[in-house]
């Protein structure tokens, strides 16, 4: 379990999140939705240990480990896969692979790649940079799997994808879910993410809006008035 409990965080003097409560159970998918500027990716900053937030407490199964620095938190299984997707575009797919393998484990990671997204397999001496945007997020992901994370943060890892390509994402998120994994997932792609999430937690202007089961919320209504992006 992941929890971020009443946490506060904001940028030199300006406030973002205020008193926000967020659980992520084992085995689940939580979608966090919300307006431009609501303040997902700070919420994603704080979980990451990248911003230490003002007030409140970040656990991992109980253990408190407020204001740990990114390392530790990688330490304890949290894996994080940025907007943008982090692949280095200069190296080939192999060697974007190796450089998440521990030593000694280098066919174990190619190996485990290839599960996840078989289509990285035909492509592993391409240059990542060169790949559509799909496949460089299949490689994003590819790259978090390698690490056996136990709790993967992901920030719109959608974005811009054709809805094929989304699926095939999707499906493996619901993979990874079911596999043990606590996945965060920051969506503007509302449909998408409630029909994956068994969770969902709406942020507007820094507080927790709404927190509940899909089945809870009306997509459209929500498109329209908090997101803007069906
Ligand atoms: P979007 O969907 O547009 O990415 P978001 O919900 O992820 O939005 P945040 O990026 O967390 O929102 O931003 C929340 C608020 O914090 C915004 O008003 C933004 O301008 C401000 N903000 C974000 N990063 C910084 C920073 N480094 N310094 C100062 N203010 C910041």
């Amino acid at each position: 379990m992941f929890e971020l409990r009443n946490i506060s965080a904001g940028y030199s003097g300006t406030q973002v999140l205020r008193g926000v409560n967020l659980k992520i159970p084992a085995s689940s998918v939580v979608a966090l939705l919300g307006p431009n500027g609501a303040g997902k990716t700070t919420l994603l900053r704080v979980a990451t240990g990248l911003l230490k937030p003002t007030s409140g407490q970040l656990l991992i199964d109980g253990e408190d480990v407020t204001g740990a620095a990114p390392h530790k938190l990688v330490e304890k299984g949290v894996c994080h896969v940025p907007e943008g997707r982090g692949v280095f575009r200069s190296l080939s797919v192999r060697d974007n692979l190796l450089l998440q393998a521990v030593k000694g484990d280098q066919s174990e990671a190619l190996n485990r790649a290839v599960t996840a997204f078989p289509r990285l397999g035909e492509r592993m001496a391409q240059t990542a940079g060169t790949m559509s945007g799909g496949e460089q997020q299949m490689l994003a992901l590819a790259r978090a799997y390698i690490q056996k994370p136990r709790f993967i943060l992901l920030d719109e890892v959608s974005m811009g994808l054709a809805p094929k390509v989304v699926d095939e994402i999707f499906a493996f998120l619901e993979m990874l879910a079911r596999e043990g994994a606590s996945l965060l997932l920051v969506e503007q792609y509302v449909t998408r993410a409630l029909a994956a999430a068994d969770f969902v937690f709406l942020l507007n202007r820094g507080s927790v809006a709404f927190a509940g089961q899909p089945a809870e919320i009306d997509a459209e209504e929500l498109a329209e008035r908090y997101v803007g992006a069906g």
